[in-house]
């Protein structure tokens, strides 16, 4: 069976330690969206990760890491946290990575970087790592999937015609130097070097596991909330972040994802651009963002500062909703030990009409937060097992969010290492 772990909002909701504490029952971990443009941070007994592209599996030895055709495989970027992860005295993970899965190319990147230095102030905020001109070339059909790398002739008659067509934008758009056939097809050489020994047909690999019996996971990046059809487009990803989109981006049975467990974080944060009703600024938001996470609220890929706000209940309904969510981790709580009232957002106002649904881009910038607070529980709640044991108004504020959201939440996250979980019976049934 597979289980998918995604994002009810913007990303960073700490889908990485729910996969990484998930992956200890399960066989295969599955990447099968975005790319290297954003991270995870896993802590466990070897330190402290960020990985980009690796699944989050990959500190167990019992995994099989697999890198979906759905992924925007950055192939040196792979290799590099491979090596890190190795020199830091992980075992070398067992990886596959799809035959189908498309290259970011170098001049991906380039132009990534090209475009956003010329839209200026209004830029998306890319994180400049090749993924929208990826996804955009993806497309308009002129990609380069793995498999291609190993038909010679083939790979340069393509890789001159593509160059021909960038290198009319990068002289009269960007102006910037013109790409050469022959380097290109070096470096690719190298790529090809690189990943022979773990190229296969992945989405056969993972029928014959599922035939088998076995346990796969499915991990998504960023949230609903960059989803480019149901997020807050355009300031979104190029990829779909949705549960729906694993069947898709790891070549997997839609019937077989038995469980989605969509991870809400206990307050909001955000990298980048775009609507995020409920994002609080000035010292407040200071504070917040220093407490947050694991060591601050801080861009796992850029180390930005990441923008923050309190727990969005119109955003997180309808993240949790997109997804189909059975089970809701809610993470990161502990953080908010230090609130004598946490103000939670419950309801939009627009133009004076109150609303619970969360509307298209166009209302979202309209849409003020309706704030309810409750009481703080001033405690430390980590290392805390037992729901019971929670302080009572601990208990409440998941209680009221649970009620709002509507969907259950099952797993109480209270810290960042792999054991900081709280299992839990939910009154609410996911579904209708
Ligand atoms: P992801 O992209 O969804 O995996 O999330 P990130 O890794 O970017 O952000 C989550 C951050 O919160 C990481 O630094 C995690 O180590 C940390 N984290 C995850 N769960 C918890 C938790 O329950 N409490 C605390 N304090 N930190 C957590």
């Amino acid at each position: 069976m597979i289980k998918a772990i995604v994002g009810a909002n913007w990303g960073d909701e700490g889908k990485g330690k729910i996969t990484d504490m998930l992956a200890k029952e399960a066989d295969i971990v599955v990447r099968f969206q975005g790319g290297a443009n954003a991270g995870h941070t896993i802590v466990n007994n070897y330190g402290k990760f960020a990985l980009h592209t690796l699944p989050s599996g990959v500190f167990y030895s019992h995994i099989v890491s697999v890198i979906g055709n759905g992924v925007a495989l950055n192939i040196p970027v792979l290799f590099k946290e491979l090596n890190e992860l190795t020199s830091k005295g992980v075992p070398m993970p067992k990886i596959l990575i799809s035959d189908r899965a498309q290259m970011v190319m170098p001049y991906h990147i380039l132009f990534d970087k090209y475009e956003e230095e010329r839209l200026g102030g209004k830029s998306f905020g890319s994180t400049k790592s090749g993924i929208a001109p990826f996804y955009s070339d993806k497309y308009a059909k002129t990609g380069f999937q793995v498999h291609e790398l190993f038909d010679d002739d083939a790979l340069r008659t393509k890789l001159a015609e593509v160059c021909d067509t960038k290198n009319v934008l990068l002289e009269h758009l960007y102006h910037k130097p013109l790409l050469d056939p022959e380097e290109l097809y070096a470096e690719l050489m190298e790529y090809k070097k690189m990943v022979e020994p773990y190229v296969c047909d992945t989405a056969l690999y993972l029928w014959n596991a599922l035939k088998e019996g076995k346990e796969i996971l499915l991990e998504g990046q960023l949230g609903t909330l960059k989803d480019p059809d149901h997020g807050i487009y355009p300031m979104v990803t190029s990829s779909s972040t949705l549960a729906s989109y694993g069947a898709i981006g790891a070549g997997v049975p839609p019937y077989e994802i038995k469980k989605i467990i969509t991870v809400n974080k206990a307050y909001s944060s955000a990298v980048g651009a775009g609507e995020f009703v409920s994002e609080i600024f000035g010292d407040e938001a200071e504070e917040l963002r220093r407490r947050g996470g694991d060591g601050g609220e801080y861009g796992a890929t850029t180390g930005r500062p990441r923008r923050v706000g309190w727990y969005d209940c119109v955003a997180s309904k309808y993240g949790c909703r997109l997804q189909g969510t059975t089970d809701v981790a809610f993470t990161v709580l502990d953080v908010l030990g230090y609130l004598d009232e946490i103000p939670v957002c419950v309801a939009y106002d627009i133009d004076g009409e109150i609303t619970k649904e969360f509307p298209t881009t166009c209302l979202l910038a309209k849409a003020k937060p309706v704030i309810e607070k409750l009481p703080g529980w001033k405690c430390d709640i980590r290392g805390i097992k037992n729901y019971e044991e929670l302080p009572e108004n601990c208990r409440r504020y998941i209680e009221f969010i649970e009620k709002e959201i509507g969907f259950p939440i099952t797993m109480i996250s209270n810290g960042p290492g792999r054991d900081d979980i709280i299992y839990r019976e939910s009154p609410i049934k996911a579904g209708f």
